[in-house]
């Protein structure tokens, strides 16, 4: 990718940021648990090149941060609960995953297909403006290579993803030093992972005990009941298409839909679900898709569709 900007927290760092930010670029933003690795959650081009730059063999979900409550309300079915949890802790270190809104706008990589998204408001005064500033939702898992250590300061950031991202903005190190707790309130309102907020603050606040996640949290979309997968049957390493199917190509081929004709795998990971979504017509015979070579992004690009091609009860 080239040259990372190391950007100052002040007027002209913020600018910058928020400018990448409109651009689809990438950026390490500081926040009050740990620093993000941040693009607009609207942008699949964005959100595919946090993986990349991460180097994640999955597409689990990510957290969508926002400037405020009423960002919130715009992207997902708010409730009682929500309400209740948010004022009580947000802006903060608090997760909450909600059902997504129609029209929400939200790349459906953030999501990895879920009709549910994982929102927070951080309390960090610079992830605040830049927020603003900027006007969007911004995705943003932490900002180190996937299996090493959150980072808490800019020259972790850096350690990990100089050259793989385009800017990191300085905010010296996180004060919470923790990822937020995710508490989700899309059924029974569950404890998903525990974090800088201790759960019995979250249960005081709340009125009642939270449902605990069996397990730790949930790492993959394969993990959850209600993940999406298409109601055709899928089937993988295809090199042409069968009576009756949906070709779904990579690279130069003849198909019905294509990942990336220029064989890129970051347009290929940005294109993955509404490729799917697009293919699953009623009456097919099922879906077909092409052999994605296993480097890069295309390791969880092939993580997921073995997911979706698995037989499922
Ligand atoms: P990170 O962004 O690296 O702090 O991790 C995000 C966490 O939120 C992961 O544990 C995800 O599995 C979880 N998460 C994100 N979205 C959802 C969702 N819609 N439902 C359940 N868990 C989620
Ligand atoms: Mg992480």
């Amino acid at each position: 990718m080239g040259r990372t900007e190391h950007l100052q927290g002040d007027d002209s760092g913020i600018v910058r940021a928020a400018e990448l930010l409109s651009e689809g670029r990438l950026i390490a933003l500081p926040t009050e648990t740990v620093y993000g690795l941040a693009g607009d959650a609207r942008n699949d081009r964005a959100v595919a090149r946090i993986f990349d730059a991460k180097g994640r063999p999955s597409f689990n979900p990510l957290i969508v941060h926002l400037a405020d409550a009423g960002a919130a309300r715009a992207l997902v079915d708010w409730s009682d609960a929500a309400e209740m949890l948010a004022t009580a802790f947000w802006p903060g270190p608090l997760t909450l995953v909600l059902p997504l809104k129609d029209g929400h706008g939200l790349s459906p990589l953030v999501t990895a297909g879920l009709d549910t998204v994982a929102i927070r408001v951080p309390a960090h005064p610079l992830a605040q403006v830049v927020l603003r500033a900027f006007g969007g939702p911004v995705a943003a898992p932490s900002a180190n290579p996937s299996g090493r250590i959150s980072p808490t300061t800019a020259a972790h950031v850096l350690a990990g993803l100089d050259g793989r991202i385009d800017a990191v903005l300085d905010g010296g190190p996180c004060t919470v030093g923790l990822e937020s707790t995710i508490v989700g309130l899309a059924g029974t309102p569950t404890l998903l992972r525990p974090g800088g907020i201790p759960a019995e603050a979250i249960e005081a606040a709340f009125g009642a005990p939270l449902a605990q996640h069996d397990g730790t949290a949930i790492t993959a979309p394969g993990q959850l009941g209600s993940h999406y997968a298409p109601g055709a049957r899928v089937r993988l390493n295809a090199t042409q298409a069968d009576p009756g199917e949906v070709l779904i190509g990579f690279g130069p081929m003849e198909c019905d839909l294509n990942l990336s004709r220029a064989g890129d795998l970051v347009e290929a990971a940005a294109n993955l679900f509404h490729h799917l979504h697009d293919a699953d017509r009623p009456g097919i015979a099922g879906i077909a898709v092409a052999p994605i070579p296993q480097h890069g992004l295309g390791v969880a690009i092939n993580d997921r569709l073995r997911r979706a091609a698995a037989p499922r009860g």
